[in-house]
């Protein structure tokens, strides 16, 4: 019997996280065995090089993985460096005194050698999975061979075995499955295929596996023996290739297997970068929007991969918001793989790498914009809202980003455009930036306070979505030029002559205004003359405060009703109007209804309902009588 040897304290607290799990997806496990073997694989071949071992191919190097399903059996097996007794107990038996990174800081001068682990926890990770483990390993050399053995917090024991090939042993023996734990998954052939392909799929090693009997079969007739060995993983990461050497469809599949969209994504961006900030990049721009994007539970992030190992499939601290709906891979050599690989949270290293994307994914969709218009377009009818919000949920901190990326409507061009395809048509006289809120850009042209812009040749911005005036708000001007919407009461459009005019008949009228505004009493805060109007009675502006738009999509949030956002009401009359005239000397209950149905057809022509139908009927009831 073997002496039973103790783990250190802080490995046995450690060992104690682990069977707790530390990470939130027990499936790491293999993930961290593979890269311990793939490490491990390195060094052999690293000390090969430097005059150790001779006549070693760095073509036969491989990690192997046999599943016993009736001894609930996982094995990783790999032919690299091993370890002798006193490595297997301090390497297994002590955390924190990782081997790894002892081998790294020897080799400081290397360079060309990335070791993936630099902190000794990832084997323990196994006792999330396991309830035995027993590493059999020898190392080049005249050593013999050593098992090391445990079956957790206890300790462990070590002892001489056989083992003929160089290289490392690591047999699981997995714990029972109980209600809530599947432990038996491990051992299904699928799973462990799906799981090397998630995790592992660009280890520079290959990881291979027996193929399972029925597999074999076809049409029943069984093949002959002698197993087939497949491998697993694909080696050789897409993104590091070079740009000319990877064909547009090879993009287009990789993009499709990785994150499961039918569709060939918009645009390819492959960057990378070398110096303070070391990466390599491949993003997409999908041309759908996956179909939960706007939902809760949408998760946004770039798979993370440090030395050809995936440690993290979502990881969000790489994309802003605004770009939320980028997929892609981001490998980086220097991460500091800190305990949970799923903490890199405060890493500066990653803070930077999403400042550079940043700044590429504007440049990427600005060149889109530029050089490909229609599917610009079509880009933006996808994500254009995610833009705004993003915009607005910054407080237009965001401008500098985003600004010249948003395109709307516009009442003399044909498609969108942006701010500064609006400005730089802008006719001499025109003073500010106008746009409209409305339902559609046609509804919008309609408005008759569209009328008299158009005359001057006033290009007019359509609004149509809910967040669009809420934004113009913060935003305020763009290119020195104030944004101003066409409902606001000042649009400082009349001339001297105009404005003469209308002195005059605010006097003249004065008596008027006052009876219509009382008719028509809370609804309206006053009633006043107009010269903005061609050949329209009547419209409703709003102060400088919330419009009329802003008021019905305030009161339609959850929550919102009785709450006092109300716009301010000023009921315009056209005092070149028709009707303008006929209203002169109408008093009493005669213009008391004048002025409901006046006030009720600028809400039509808005795009409102009728206020109250009923008394609207009525009114148009009396004066046909
Ligand atoms: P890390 O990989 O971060 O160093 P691990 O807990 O994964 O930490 O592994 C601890 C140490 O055990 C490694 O640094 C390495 O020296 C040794 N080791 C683990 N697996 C193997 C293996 N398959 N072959 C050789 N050495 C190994
Ligand atoms: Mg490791």
């Amino acid at each position: 019997m073997p002496e039973k040897k103790q783990f250190q304290a802080e490995s046995r607290r450690m060992l104690d996280l682990m069977i707790h799990s530390i990470y939130t997806h027990k499936e790491i496990f293999l993930r961290e065995l593979i890269s311990n073997a793939s490490d491990a694989i390195d060094k052999r071949y690293y000390h090969a090089l430097k005059g150790g071992e001779t006549g070693l191919d760095r073509g036969e190097f491989a990690i192997d993985l046999t599943a016993d399903k009736e001894a609930r059996t996982l094995t990783i097996r790999d032919n690299g460096c091993g370890m002798d007794a006193g490595e297997l107990e301090s390497n297994l038996g002590t955390i924190a005194r990782s081997g790894s990174l002892d081998f790294k800081n020897e080799i400081e001068d290397a360079g060309d050698i990335d070791v993936i682990g630099q902190f000794g926890v990832g084997f323990y990770s196994a006792f999330m999975v396991a309830e035995e483990i027993r590493v059999r390993s020898r190392k080049a050399g005249p050593d013999a061979a050593f098992e090391w053995y445990s079956e957790g917090a206890d300790g462990f024991t070590l002892e001489p075995c056989e083992k003929e090939d160089v290289g490392t042993e690591i047999i699981l023996k997995l714990k029972a499955d109980t209600d809530d734990e599947h432990y038996g998954q491990f051992l299904e052939a699928y799973r462990i295929k799906e799981l090397v392909k998630r995790y592992s799929d660009y280890i520079r090693y290959p990881i291979r596996m027996a193929k399972e009997k029925s597999e074999e079969e076809d049409g029943g007739e069984e093949k002959d023996a002698g197993t087939e060995i497949e491998t697993l993983n694909s080696m050789s990461p897409i993104w590091r290739r070079s740009k000319s050497e990877v064909a547009e469809e090879e993009y287009a599949q990789f993009y499709k297997d990785t994150f499961r969209d039918m569709e060939a994504p918009l645009r390819v961006m492959h960057a990378s970068a070398e110096g303070a900030v070391d990466y390599r990049a491949l993003l997409f721009l999908p041309a759908k929007a996956p179909y939960n994007y706007y939902g809760k539970d949408f998760e946004k992030g770039l798979k993370l991969y440090s030395g050809g190992v995936m440690i993290m499939e979502h990881c969000k601290e790489l994309l802003p918001d605004c770009f939320s709906f980028m997929r892609g891979v981001v490998d980086s050599q220097d991460l500091s793989l800190n305990i949970s690989r799923e903490m890199l949270q405060q890493d500066r290293q990653v803070a930077a790498i999403a400042k550079h994307l940043e700044k590429k994914i504007k440049a990427e969709l600005k060149a889109l914009l530029d050089e490909d218009r229609e599917a610009y377009h079509g880009f933006y009818k996808v994500f254009g809202l995610n833009l705004k919000y993003a915009l607005y949920a910054s407080y237009g901190m965001q401008r500098d980003l985003l600004l010249e990326l948003l395109e709307f409507p516009s009442t003399t061009q044909e498609g969108p455009v942006t701010f500064a395809e609006y400005v730089s048509r802008m006719p001499e006289a025109q003073k500010h930036v106008y746009y409209a809120t409305g339902e559609s850009a046609a509804q919008i042209k309609r408005l008759p306070q569209c009328e008299r812009l158009t005359d001057l040749g006033f290009e007019v911005l359509c609004l149509t979505d809910d967040i669009d005036e809420f934004l113009m708000k913060i935003l305020w001007q763009v290119e020195d030029k104030e944004l101003k919407s066409i409902s606001e009461a000042d649009l400082d459009l009349e001339n001297e002559e105009e404005k003469a005019k209308l002195e005059q008949e605010k006097q003249a009228g004065k008596s008027l205004f006052e009876a219509m505004k009382e008719a028509l009493g809370d609804k309206v805060s006053q009633v006043v003359p107009t010269t903005r109007l061609k050949s329209h009675p009547v419209c409703l502006t709003s102060g400088t405060g919330i419009s009329l738009e802003m008021e019905r999509v305030l009161q339609s949030q959850p929550g919102a009703e009785g709450l006092p956002m109300k716009a301010e009401r000023v009921l315009e009359l056209n005092i070149n109007h028709p009707i303008y005239a006929k209203l002169q000397g109408i008093e009493g209950e005669v213009l008391g209804d004048y002025a409901n149905l006046l006030y009720n057809q600028a809400l039509l022509i808005e795009g409102f309902p009728v206020e109250d139908p009923v008394e609207f009927s009525n009114a148009i009831c009396r004066l046909m009588l």
